[in-house]
């Protein structure tokens, strides 16, 4: 679980839900290396269920803990995006747990939504009909549709890592980044900046109007436990 903090009042605003698989021999695997081989099967569908209950269920904790209100992302592979069960899936997940679908908010990927765009838009609705929200992960690397932000029901925007890593030293991703920032705004999206590492990024954000950020500056992942930890610290 990985803090989005909040840089204007120094707070936990949310947290994202990356999966890890503690492999018996080779240790905490990361996804990159097993999420693309589990979405050429229908394990993605499995995996991606897990994923939904066990957020669901640790965000009902920690609020019931911390009587604190944060939302925790979730993010969502495109096999399982397509497959029919996965409304149900995200209902179960969030009556099973308890939790208030309205902090529940599901990451996917513009090029998800590109390839039958009218039914990905009645997906989406059906989806936002049970109170969760959508962001739209890695933006600015996919294929994008502008006009399509305003038409799907979405609320935030995720600015992918490439544009926060260069945005120091190369000008024109700086004016990119600022651009992006201004036009989610300007549409009422929520804007969150993803692998921030350094302070001069946060400080170019918060210079330029993007107040949620998520990266190791704050925190890496962490497990459950640790979570709690900097949730405590936080209320002390
Ligand atoms: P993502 O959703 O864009 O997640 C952000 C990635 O950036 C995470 O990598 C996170 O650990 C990493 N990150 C966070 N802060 C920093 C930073 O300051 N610097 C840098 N360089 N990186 C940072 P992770 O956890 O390895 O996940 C990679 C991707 O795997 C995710 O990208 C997401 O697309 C996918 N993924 C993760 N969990 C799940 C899951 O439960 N289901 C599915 N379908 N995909 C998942
Ligand atoms: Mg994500
Ligand atoms: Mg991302």
């Amino acid at each position: 679980y990985q803090p989005k903090m909040d840089i204007v009042t120094n707070k936990i605003w949310g947290v994202e839900a990356l999966i890890r698989w503690n492999h018996p021999k080779h240790g905490l695997v990361p996804p990159l290396q097993f999420i693309s081989v589990a979405e050429e099967t229908d394990l993605i569908i499995d995996i991606g269920r897990w994923v939904l209950k066990e957020a669901c269920l640790q965000n009902r904790k920690w609020q019931e803990e911390n009587l604190k209100s944060f939302s925790v992302a979730v993010n969502v592979s495109p096999r399982q995006f397509q497959n029919p069960g996965f409304y149900d899936d995200v209902n179960q997940a969030i009556e099973q747990s308890g939790m208030n679908p309205d902090y529940l908010e599901l990451e996917i990927t513009e090029s998800m939504l590109m390839s039958d765009v009218e039914e990905a838009v009645n997906k989406l609705k059906r989806l936002i009909g049970v109170g969760l929200s959508m962001a739209i992960d890695d933006f600015g690397t996919g294929y994008s549709n502008l006009k399509y932000l305003v038409n799907f029901p979405i609320s935030t925007l995720k600015i992918d890592q490439t544009f926060i890593k260069d945005v120091e030293t190369d000008d024109s991703i700086a004016a990119l980044t600022h651009s992006i920032i201004k036009m989610a705004k300007s549409i009422h999206l929520k804007i969150v900046a993803e692998g921030v590492e350094t302070k001069n990024q946060v400080s170019f954000l918060r210079d330029h109007g993007c107040n949620i950020v998520q990266g190791e500056y704050y925190s890496k992942p962490l497990p459950a436990e640790e979570f709690v930890e900097l949730l405590k610290k936080e209320r002390t």
